[in-house]
This record gives C-alpha cells, structure tokens and sequence, in this order.
C-alpha cells in the first residue's frame, strides 16, 4: 500500500505541558504502519478565541499507510488516555491532536475534514509546519508562505 505524508498538529494548555506533548510524540511515534517521523520546534502561542493559560504547539510529520480515519481515530485514543474531555467549543485542553494533511488530498466526511478546515487561520500551526516543511502547499488554500502573511499579528514565538 502507498504511504502518505500525515501531518499532526499537536497542542496543549493545561498541566505539564511539556510532559504532555513529549508523551503525545512517542506515543504518535509507536503508531502500526507509520515511520519516519519528524517533529518541529516547540512554539508557545496566546489562546485564540478562548481563554486561559498560553499553549505549546508543535507539528509532527508521519510516513503512514493508516488510512485518514484510523488515524483520527487513534489520535482521539491518545487523546482520551491523556485526559481529555470537551466540555465546550474551545475549551483549555490537556492534549489536542489534529489531522492536518494527509498528503495532498481533500477529505469531507461528518468527522474528518482534510485539510483540517482551521489549520489556514492559526499561526500556531502554519509556523511550526512552515518549520518543518517549508515548501507545503495546502490543498485548496495555496502556499504556507502566503498563508503565513495573512497571519502574522498573532502572538506565536518559538519556545525553546
Ligand atoms: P479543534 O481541534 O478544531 O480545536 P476539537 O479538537 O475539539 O477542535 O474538534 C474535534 C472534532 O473535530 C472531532 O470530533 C473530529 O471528528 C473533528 N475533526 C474534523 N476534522 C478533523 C481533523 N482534520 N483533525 C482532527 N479532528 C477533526
Ligand atoms: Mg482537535
């Protein structure tokens, strides 16, 4: 089977941040039918549409053969086991994982969209995917290096 290029927002406001995204990674790392993994630098960025503490956000990249929805279904897994609850839209979370890109298709269905239908507006994704691949054309949307322009007065800045 052909793999894909996956790339993985990965974000936490709550806790032990760091431990948290730490444990996120390896546990993305030890996903079946999944190599190759790379990981951005650590950005901190101010809660967008929402309160309390600042976020950590990082993007990973996966070679895989998982298809889209078994793996937005094992991102939801590691999810739960870190706590996670959805008490309301935005709430401060322990652990968000996002399906950003699933190599260069364009997926609707009632639970999973590709590219994820945000990733565009939010600086504290396309900073840290521009770290990592800076050559990314997202589906539908164009050039992170556009996109990035559109974005710039949001507060987002490298975290190490
Ligand atoms: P957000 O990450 O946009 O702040 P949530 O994590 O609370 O919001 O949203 C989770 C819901 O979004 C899930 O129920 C999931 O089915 C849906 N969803 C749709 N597309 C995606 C995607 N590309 N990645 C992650 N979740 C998605
Ligand atoms: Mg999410």
């Amino acid at each position: 089977m052909t793999e894909s290029l996956a790339c993985i927002g990965l974000g936490a406001n709550l806790g032990d941040v760091r431990a948290v995204l730490a444990a996120a990674y390896t546990e993305l790392q030890r996903l079946p039918e999944t190599r190759h993994h790379r990981c951005s630098p650590w950005f901190r960025s101010a809660p967008v549409d929402a309160s309390g503490p600042d976020y950590l956000n990082a993007v990973a990249c996966f070679d895989t053969t998982l298809s889209p929805q078994a793996l937005l279904e094992a991102l939801q897994g590691i999810e739960r086991r870190h706590g996670r609850e959805r008490p309301y839209r935005n709430a401060p979370r322990t652990l968000d994982l996002d399906l950003l890109l699933y190599g260069d298709q364009r997926i609707a269905t009632p639970t999973l969209t590709v590219p994820h239908p945000r990733m565009h507006e939010r600086a504290f994704v396309l900073l840290p995917l521009a770290a990592l691949l800076p050559d990314t054309v997202v589906p539908g949307r164009g050039p992170i290096s556009t996109l990035m322009s559109s974005v710039a007065r949001q507060s987002v800045w490298r975290a190490d």
